[in-house]
């Protein structure tokens, strides 16, 4: 080699290991000052603490919703963010809340009855006490066999309190499932040897008989049922929650309009066997109500909660990361999904805190409707970056979006919509997490709407990165009356925090956008995009008795519409199988697969 060669090639050599190095060093500083900064400054339980016991539950469409994203928007801005605001989406229904509710079996024992009142049901306009009568419903019936069923029931129900369904024997666990992962099990699936995770459609299923008549769904039943009690001036629905230690899972009514249903109420599987068992003595049993419910009709316009930390030489480019402020109404929404919101938030307080420049643009997105059906982050995806089949300008811009959404445990890997080198710049970005239990990253190939916001991302074709945490409290928390403040671990959660303001900031700065999959190799998408909302979400982790209709608080368990959604789940999943409930993103699953 000529020596001038030689010289130049030692200079680029030394040059570039002493960008490296210095690179290496900047990067080891700024986790320490990260880390420093939420050892010191945390604010992310104060965050937590006004989210859920200040203005919790927050019901998509209502007023306590709106306050918490307004509240949001003022501390972000706070906290130096810019351009945060409420973004606003078609709900297309009222908002509702449970302002009280009082319960109480008055003979022939006196005692206060564990209950919750179903969302988008309305008042008992004043005290109601009436005779319990119990319904139980025919099982799996064709809609001859449900109509002669109601038929036999007419001058039954009249008057009365009707139990719908009978009481659910819940099987006593005696294995419950382990709250983290071990280390084996996350280096499994998100560690450098970790598959993709790979989606092979169903084999198609025979066609049924068609002059055999079909069973009803359990959502045709319970719209039966509704309409059934209510002409028959039934006066309250009562069903049975169907969970241990008095855990009450209470959604909605699907219809949304109180008009078509009977004021209803979840009641306590204990509760719902006591008089179960009293009334099968032959006793009568009289129950009292007092349900105050208010609507909303500004909550037909909910809002997306969102604020920026805007690039340098590529702000047009975008990197965001989310969680959604809504919740269901039974407790104040501490794991699902305050906490999510408030981790984000945490993350861009640091980064705003430490004064980064990230050369793109970091936009922080709390979204609304997310337990109604993704509706929030459909609509913020289709309006900004559309879809691989429709990109609008923004959709090649657009360089990742992280999720946020099981609980309260550690981050222990993250899901990547896109190639496998998109997957290995994760694991690498996250490595230096890993005795913190971080495995890494792997591949997820699906196009399919459901579990959490993160799949209208994938579904679009963008880069959804959902994060999997340990589910600890998670699956016994979900959607019921326990999920408050007091599930959240503070450690776990700033530790969370530290990881997120990372990676978002690692993306925002590489050279790159994170690789996207080349268009011939794009998976096909499993939902047809719609002009109206995706279909409800069903993530449930636990896996829990199978109900039958009548059984079910209204719509409490839902199945995802899309067929092949519910193929997705049930390849994913193993122990779903056995389970009653369906759930489609694997980040949820995941912790489920021990
Ligand atoms: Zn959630």
């Amino acid at each position: 080699m000529p020596k001038a060669h030689f010289i130049a090639l030692t200079l680029i050599v030394s040059l570039s290991s002493a960008l490296l190095l210095a690179q290496t060093t900047a990067d080891k500083d700024l986790l320490e000052r990260i880390r420093k900064e939420e050892a010191t400054n945390s604010q992310i339980m104060k965050t937590e603490h006004i989210l859920t016991d200040l203005y919790g539950p927050r019901l998509t469409g209502s007023p306590n919703h709106k306050r918490a994203a307004e509240w949001a928007v003022k501390q972000m801005t706070e906290w130096g963010l810019q351009n945060a605001h409420l973004e606003a989406w078609d709900f297309g229904h009222p908002g509702w809340l449970n302002e009280k509710l009082t319960a109480h079996i008055i003979s022939p024992v006196k005692d206060v009855l564990t209950c919750k009142v179903l969302a988008w049901t309305p008042s008992t306009h004043g005290i109601v006490r009436a005779k319990a009568y119990q319904m139980i419903l025919p099982e799996r019936p064709t809609q001859e066999q449900l109509t002669a069923f109601f038929e036999t029931q007419k001058g039954k129900v009249g008057g009365r309190i009707v139990m719908a369904g009978k009481h659910l024997i819940v099987p006593i666990n005696l294995n419950p499932p382990a709250k983290r992962m071990t280390d084996e099990q996350a280096n499994q699936r998100y560690g450098p040897n970790a598959p993709p995770f790979v989606f092979s459609p169903p084999s198609p299923t025979a066609t049924p008989d068609p002059n055999t008549p079909k069973p009803l769904t359990n959502r045709q039943i319970n719209e039966q049922l509704d309409r059934f009690l209510k002409e028959n001036g039934s006066l309250i629905r009562v069903n049975d929650a169907g969970l241990e230690f008095r855990q009450i899972l209470a959604v909605n009514n699907r219809t949304f309009d109180t008009n078509r249903v009977l004021p209803t109420i979840v009641m306590s599987n204990e509760d719902y066997g006591r008089i179960t068992r009293i009334l099968a003595d032959g006793t009568d049993v009289n129950l009292e109500f007092d349900i105050v419910n208010r609507i909303y009709p500004e909550g037909k316009t909910s809002y997306n909660t969102i604020a920026e930390i805007p690039g340098t030489d590529l702000a047009d480019e975008v990197i965001m990361l989310g969680a959604h402020l809504d919740s269901w109404h039974a407790a104040t929404g501490a794991t699902d999904d305050a906490i999510g919101s408030a981790v984000m938030m945490e993350a861009v307080r640091i980064l705003k805190a430490l004064g980064v420049k990230p050369r793109r643009t970091i936009r922080v997105a709390l979204w609304g409707g997310e337990e109604e059906g993704l509706l929030g982050s459909y609509a913020y995806v289709k309006e900004h970056f559309g879809s691989f089949e429709n990109p609008k300008p923004g959709y090649e811009k657009f360089g990742g979006y992280f999720n946020i959404d099981t609980g309260t445990g550690r981050i222990r890997g993250a899901d990547v919509f896109g190639p496998p080198e998109a997957a290995t710049i994760m694991r690498e970005i996250l490595a230096p997490f890993k005795d913190d239990g971080v495995a890494g990253a792997r591949v997820l190939g699906i196009r399919a709407l459901g579990g959490n916001d993160c799949s209208c991302f994938s579904d679009a074709g963008l880069p959804g990165i959902g994060l999997v945490q340990d589910s600890i409290d998670y699956e016994s928390t979900w959607h019921t009356n326990l999920d408050t403040y007091e599930r959240i671990l503070e450690d776990d959660v700033k530790k969370d925090a530290v990881e997120i303001a990372w990676s978002v900031y690692q993306l925002a700065t590489r050279g790159d956008l994170l690789p996207r999959f080349p268009k011939d190799a794009m998976p096909k998408r499993l939902s047809t995009e719609t002009t109206t909302a995706p279909v409800q979400p069903t993530t449930k982790p636990a896996a829990k008795p199978r109900r039958t209709a009548g059984q079910r608080p209204n719509g409490a368990l839902r199945v995802l519409g899309s067929k092949q959604a519910n193929a997705v789940q049930m390849k994913l999943s193993p122990v779903l199988r056995k389970s009653s409930v369906r759930q489609v993103f694997p980040a949820r699953i995941a912790m489920r697969t021990t």
